[in-house]
């Protein structure tokens, strides 16, 4: 060996051996998600939405929470029953017309291609808060029932189907977000990976428990009246406007929704990079404004460097393939932090659009 290759050598020695840090800094993840999801009129927007961003080089995978209600017409209700309840019965409405749930399908599928996740919300949207285990596997195999036989179960064409069977259904959101200790076992039995039941602070990574990711909304604070909420609008929508849609506040809510999303999405961008969990339903409530400040969000962050907008089953992919020793060091932050990102406009009042 010459000099000037030991030298080389031990200097290359040298680097390994005195880590300046724990961890690389991790990407930014940020999991949009939607409940129910019924509405044809959202299913279009929202793949209009994507595909407009695409064009601009920015991608955008989301995570559908679907109701199985919506695979089933409603003159076919019957063909259902919950836990506890009578046959036919949904405490959301069912599918529509049997060419509505055709229509549904076709656009399921086409998100599907895309790479966004098709997840569960259970069948009838029914509170499982004091439902046993069997009670939950009860459920389950009612939802994969209906992915499984959408066609013969609506009285449709065989050709109406689904592009991937129901056991390709990983992860799951419990309605109301009101779970109970046999929901667990259940999933697990029933080979979910993730659930996203439940809530944390915003600044925490996510825990495998009972060999599930917990994937929980966040506990934020609004941005100007610093009451509590959860990173879901129903929960700004109460915390707002005690639910009530008055036209004079809709601004005003639309704007601060953006302005919370952004300081959430700041503080971790900058901090720990813990995952940013938002979870929406298709229901317009309020007019509409917390769809709209939702995508004015999404548009501003999804395209900044290290930044990754995308399922929960990529979010999995990655918490799996890290150490424990990694995790730790993630959560304590114990990695080259990054600037505050340049997020323009930054005011809402620029416009949301
Ligand atoms: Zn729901």
């Amino acid at each position: 060996m010459t000099c000037a290759r030991e030298i080389a050598f031990a200097l290359a020695l040298t680097t390994i051996s005195i880590p300046a840090v724990a961890a690389e800094r991790p990407p930014q993840f940020i999991a949009i998600a939607f409940d129910n999801c019924t509405e044809l009129s959202r299913w279009k927007e929202l793949s209009e939405f994507v595909a407009r961003l695409n064009e601009k080089g920015v991608t955008v995978r989301f995570t559908f929470f679907v109701s199985g209600i919506n695979y089933l017409a409603n003159e076919k209700r019957a063909l259902y029953q919950g836990p506890y309840e009578r046959r036919g019965y949904s405490n959301i409405n069912f599918g529509g017309s049997p060419e509505e749930i055709a229509e549904r399908v076709k656009y399921i599928n086409e998100m599907h291609a895309a790479g966004h996740e098709i997840a569960s919300h259970a069948v009838g949207h029914l509170d499982g808060k004091h439902w046993s285990s069997a009670d939950w596997a009860q459920e389950f195999k009612s939802y994969n029932q209906l992915v499984d036989h959408v066609a013969e179960n609506n009285g449709l064409p065989e050709d109406v189907k689904f592009s991937f069977p129901a056991s390709d259904i990983k992860g799951f959101r419990a309605p109301y977000l009101s779970t109970s200790p046999g929901l667990y076992p259940a999933l697990k039995q029933a080979g979910f990976r993730y659930d996203t039941s439940g809530t944390m602070p915003p600044d925490r990574w996510p825990e495998k428990k009972d060999g599930l990711w917990r994937f929980d909304l966040a506990e934020l604070r609004l941005a100007r009246s610093r009451k509590a909420t959860l990173s879901m609008d129903y929960n700004f929508f109460i915390a707002q406007s005690l639910g009530l849609d008055s036209s004079a506040r809709r601004e005003r809510d639309r704007d601060e929704m953006l302005e919370t999303y952004l300081a959430y999405f700041k503080a971790n961008y900058s901090g720990n990079r813990a995952p940013i969990h938002i979870g929406h339903h298709f229901t317009n409530y309020h007019g509409g404004v917390y769809n709209e400040a939702l995508l004015a969000f999404a548009e501003r962050v999804c395209g900044l460097p290290e930044v990754k907008c995308e399922t929960y089953s990529k979010l999995a992919d990655f918490m799996d393939g890290l150490s424990t020793e990694t995790l730790a060091a993630y959560q304590k932050g114990d990695f080259p932090h990054a600037p505050q990102p340049v997020i323009l406009p930054d005011r809402p009042a620029a416009g949301l659009r």
